[in-house]
């Protein structure tokens, strides 16, 4: 049965869409299936009451050399070149300002303490002062990186990260989601709420079947989570558990996000920044009044996380409610009320925030991201070597993928022709 089309994309995040991209340059026929019934997958942007809130991705991460900022441009949305707010500590406000130096500093020994640690035996809590004063606040920051507690945590990893950013953190007034879910390019063909159940290989190719049939390609690009991969959602060829295992070693940590509107009488500085309490591994990060907006979003990470995910919204309300008492004082409560709450780690079809390679398993990005049999290729955000966790990473594994299986089917449809030569005697 000949194929319908060269490559089929499953996922429509920003490695979906950043590998449609690119074989949508190179003239490839290309279809994306999708679980969900909208674009853009941890990149979404909703609007509430007029203000576009990010619930997944938000800042451009090193900025100054993220395929999306050139994407966004071109497409004439506003990127916003300022600092972010947490450059920016809200004035006023009852916070230990010696205690927040005290703990950066903390923070920092620790991170250099991590480079021994990845000689050694590659766990992050391994770099932690035993009894340290501040041991709480360097597990909420490396929550908010990995989502993960340090335990959990690949040294290597960690560092492979920290050592490629640039440090330059911009933003989109119209939202990171808006702006990937636009990016889709219109020669693709796109079918949503088609979760692919099953991916077979054939004789020039693969065949994914989904509950509305089945799609040939030459190839196919998987993007999904790798909490999808590992997990039983999709029955693979017989011979990709090693890429499963793959997966497994690189699992999602916690991050989830809580919105909390300002009533109009509410004195909180624009574009301002607070952390919730030093000493509380749980701790949120706050961003007040973002762009203006009558918004105050925490975000959350490791075991704040887990307040969303094993206590649900009201209990996250209530926490950040509370901080957010203890910062600004008692009247704040009657000036806040409960916009919205994320729940990624519910989403089956995401499954948590991003991948953080398990200790001693750093090697496994550079596993999950080679090719199967020369039909299956890999892209996500956990196959980036070091911007892992962003949706530029996500992006350029995306293209990354494309090109390897625009080579192989170019390998393939070049030996298909002679094969097609000799046998008519030319
Ligand atoms: C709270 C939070 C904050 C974040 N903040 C930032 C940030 O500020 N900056 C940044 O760069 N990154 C940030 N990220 C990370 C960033 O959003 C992700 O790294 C990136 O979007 C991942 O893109 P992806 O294409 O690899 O995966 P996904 O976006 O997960 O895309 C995979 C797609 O596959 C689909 N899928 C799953 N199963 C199937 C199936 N069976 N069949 C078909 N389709 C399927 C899913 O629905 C999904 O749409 C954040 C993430 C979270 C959760």
């Amino acid at each position: 049965m000949s194929n319908e089309f060269d490559v089929i994309i499953v996922g429509g995040g920003a490695a979906g869409i950043g590998a449609a991209r690119r074989l949508a340059a190179s003239g490839m026929g290309v279809i994306l299936l999708e679980a969900s019934s909208r674009l853009g997958g941890r990149a979404f942007t909703q609007d509430f009451g007029g203000y576009p809130l990010d619930l997944g991705c938000e800042w451009l991460h090193s900025g100054d050399r993220n395929a999306w900022v050139g994407i966004a441009e071109a497409s004439g949305f506003t990127v916003d070149r300022s600092d972010p707010p947490w450059t920016k500590a809200h004035p006023g406000i009852v916070q230990d300002e010696d205690g927040q130096e005290a703990a950066w500093e903390a923070y920092g020994a620790w991170e250099k303490r991590l480079r021994m640690v990845a000689a050694d035996s590659d766990r992050a809590s391994d770099a932690m002062e035993p009894g340290g004063a501040w041991n709480a606040y360097v597990r909420a920051i490396a929550g908010f990186m990995s989502g993960m507690g340090p335990e959990e945590i690949s040294a290597t990893d960690y560092l492979a990260y920290d050592d490629a950013s640039t440090g330059k953190n911009w933003n989109l007034p119209l939202g990171y989601g808006t702006l990937v879910a636009a990016s889709l390019p219109p020669s693709t063909s796109l079918r949503l709420a088609t979760p692919v159940e099953r991916i077979d290989l054939t004789a020039d190719g693969v065949a994914i079947s989904t509950r509305a049939g089945t799609v040939r390609a030459g190839a196919a690009i998987l993007t999904v989570s790798t909490a999808v991969l590992a997990g039983d959602a999709i029955r693979l060829p017989a011979g990709v558990d090693p890429w499963r295992e793959a997966a497994a070693s690189l699992p999602l940590g916690r991050n989830e996000k809580v919105f909390l509107e300002i009533g109009r009488d509410a004195a909180f500085e624009p574009d301002a920044h607070a952390y919730g309490n030093l000493r509380d591994p749980r701790s949120a990060s706050y961003s007040i009044r973002p762009n203006g907006w009558p918004i105050i979003e925490a975000f959350l990470g490791g075991d704040g996380a887990r307040i969303l995910e094993e206590e649900g919204p009201a209990a996250g309300f209530a926490y950040v409610s509370a901080q957010l008492v203890a910062l600004f004082g008692s009247d704040v409560s009657a000036a806040i009320r409960p916009l919205a709450a994320t729940s990624w780690s519910r989403i089956q079809a995401i499954g948590g925030a991003y991948s953080c390679a398990l200790p001693g398993r750093s090697d496994a990005r550079a596993r999950l991201a080679r090719p199967f049999e020369e039909r299956l290729f890999f892209a996500g955000e956990a196959t980036h070597p070091f911007d892992f966790t962003t949706a530029h990473g996500a992006h350029d594994s995306g293209q990354r993928a494309a090109d390897e299986a625009m080579a192989a089917l170019a390998d393939r449809y070049r030996l298909g022709r002679r094969d097609k030569l000799a046998a008519a005697g030319a």
